[in-house]
C-alpha cells in the first residue's frame, strides 16, 4: 500500500462525502440533491443508465464542474459548495473511457510523467512498481500504439494509481474493451484497487460490472440516488421498482393484501406489513421461479432461449400475464406445454403498485 495524499480522515473514515448536491446544465437537472458517502478503502460504483448524471457527479469531485447547490468533502475538508479546492490540489486521480496516453512516449514514460517532488530514479522506481502492480511489467518500453486497448487501458490505470492519489475516480474504464476481455478485466481491476489501497468511485451503466467491482453500489436515475448497498442487497432487496428492473431480469406479479400477506397468482407472499387491501407487486427474479409440466397447469410455455448452462422459459399465465423463468437442466418444454409456475424463494420483495401513496 502506498502514501495516500492528504492522508487526513473525516469522520468515520469517510473519505468522500456529497452533500445535497445538485447540478443543472440549462434545462436539464443533472443531479438531484445527491448525497452520499465513501469511505476510506471503498470502492463505490455509480451504476445507471446512460445520462442519469454519473459522469456529472464525478466530476463534480475532481473539480471539474461547481455543484449549483450542496457540498463536496473529501478527507473532511470542504472542496466545493462554499469553499472551492482547485483539481490539482484534491489528491484526485482519474481514468477516462479512452486511455488517452501520450503516443510519443513509452508506458513507462506516460506512468511517470505526472510524478512530481520525486527524484528521477524515484520517479522510475514507482512507475515500474505500478506496471508490475497491473501486470505489464515487460510492456514498459513499448510505445501507446505497440498495445493493445487492454494493455492501454491498464497504463493508463497505472498512471493515474502513480501518485498515490487520495481518490480515484473511474469513468467507465473498461468500456472501451471487447466483452471478452472487460469481463476478465472486471475481477482484475477490483484486485489492483484493493492492493494498493484505493478510495475509489467507479461510473458504469453496466450491473454485471457493478456487481463484480464494488464493494458498494448507488443506483442513480434521473440525477437522483435511489439506493446505496452492497450487491447483494441491491440485487435481492431492491428499494424500488426501477432499482429492482435495473439491476437484474425481474417479473412483477400483481396482487393485493388479504390476511396479512400479498395474494398473487403464483401464490401468497410475505407483504412487509403493508395495510390489508393494499395493491400491490411481488417482485420475483426469473430464476427464483421454478416450472415443470402438468396436464392441468393453469400455465402455457409460449417461448423458450436456451442459454448453454440454462434455458429460459416464457409462460403465460391465466391472467395473460406472461413470466420469465430460468431452467437449468437437459429437459427441454416445447412451445404449448401446460406448466405449474411456483416462486422458489422466500426472499420476494413486495412494492406498493405503482401511483398507490401507502403512507398518505
Ligand atoms: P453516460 O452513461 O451516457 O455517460 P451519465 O450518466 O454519465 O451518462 P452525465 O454525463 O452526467 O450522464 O449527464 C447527465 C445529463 O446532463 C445528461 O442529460 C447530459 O446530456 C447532461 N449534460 C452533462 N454535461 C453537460 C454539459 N456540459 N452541458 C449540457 N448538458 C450536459
Amino acid at each position: 500500500m502506498v502514501a495516500h495524499a492528504g492522508d487526513t480522515e473525516g469522520a468515520a473514515g469517510v473519505r468522500v462525502r456529497l452533500v445535497g448536491v445538485s447540478k443543472r446544465f440549462g434545462a436539464i437537472q443533472a443531479l438531484r440533491g445527491l448525497t452520499l458517502s465513501v469511505h476510506t478503502g471503498e470502492i463505490l460504483v455509480l451504476l445507471g443508465p446512460s445520462g442519469c448524471g454519473k459522469t456529472t457527479a464525478l466530476r463534480i469531485v475532481a473539480g471539474l464542474e461547481y455543484p449549483d447547490e450542496g457540498w463536496v468533502e473529501l478527507a473532511g475538508q470542504v472542496v466545493a459548495g462554499p469553499r472551492w479546492v482547485p483539481p490539482e490540489a484534491r489528491g484526485v486521480g482519474m481514468v477516462f473511457q479512452e486511455p488517452s496516453l501520450f503516443p510519443h512516449l513509452t508506458a513507462l514514460e506516460n506512468v511517470s510523467f505526472g510524478l512530481r517532488g520525486l527524484s528521477r530514479s524515484e520517479r522510475l522506481r514507482r512507475a515500474h512498481q505500478v506496471l508490475d502492480r497491473v501486470g505489464i511489467r515487460d510492456l514498459a518500453d513499448r510505445f501507446p500504439h505497440e498495445l493493445s486497448g487492454g494493455e492501454q487501458q491498464r497504463v493508463a490505470l497505472a498512471r493515474a494509481l502513480a501518485p498515490g492519489p487520495s481518490v480515484l475516480l473511474l469513468d467507465e474504464p473498461l468500456s472501451s474493451l471487447d466483452p471478452e476481455l472487460r469481463r476478465r478485466m472486471r475481477e482484475e481491476l477490483r484486485h489492483i484497487l484493493k492492493e494498493e489501497g484505493c478510495t475509489a468511485i467507479l461510473v458504469t451503466h453496466d450491473q454485471e460490472e457493478a456487481f463484480a467491482v464494488a464493494d458498494r453500489i448507488g443506483v442513480l436515475s434521473r440525477g437522483r440516488l435511489w439506493q446505496v448497498g452492497p450487491p447483494e442487497e441491491i440485487y435481492h432487496a431492491p428499494a424500488c421498482r426501477f432499482v429492482a428492473d435495473f439491476v437484474g431480469e425481474a417479473e412483477f406479479l400483481p396482487g393485493r393484501v388479504y390476511d396479512h400477506v400479498a395474494r398473487t397468482e403464483l401464490g401468497d407472499f410475505p407483504c412487509n406489513g403493508l395495510p390489508e387491501g393494499t395493491p400491490v407487486e411481488v417482485m420475483v427474479r426469473p430464476a427464483e421461479l421454478a416450472v415443470e409440466p402438468s396436464p392441468d397447469g393453469p400455465g402455457v410455455v409460449v417461448g423458450r432461449r436456451f442459454r448453454g448452462p440454462e434455458t429460459v422459459y416464457e409462460v403465460r399465465l391465466a391472467s395473460g400475464q406472461v413470466v420469465r423463468c430460468r431452467l437449468s437442466g437437459d429437459k427441454v418444454l416445447k412451445p404449448g406445454t401446460r406448466v405449474r409456475v411456483w416462486a422458489t424463494s422466500p426472499r420476494t420483495v413486495v412494492f406498493p403498485a405503482e401511483g398507490v401513496d401507502v403512507a398518505g
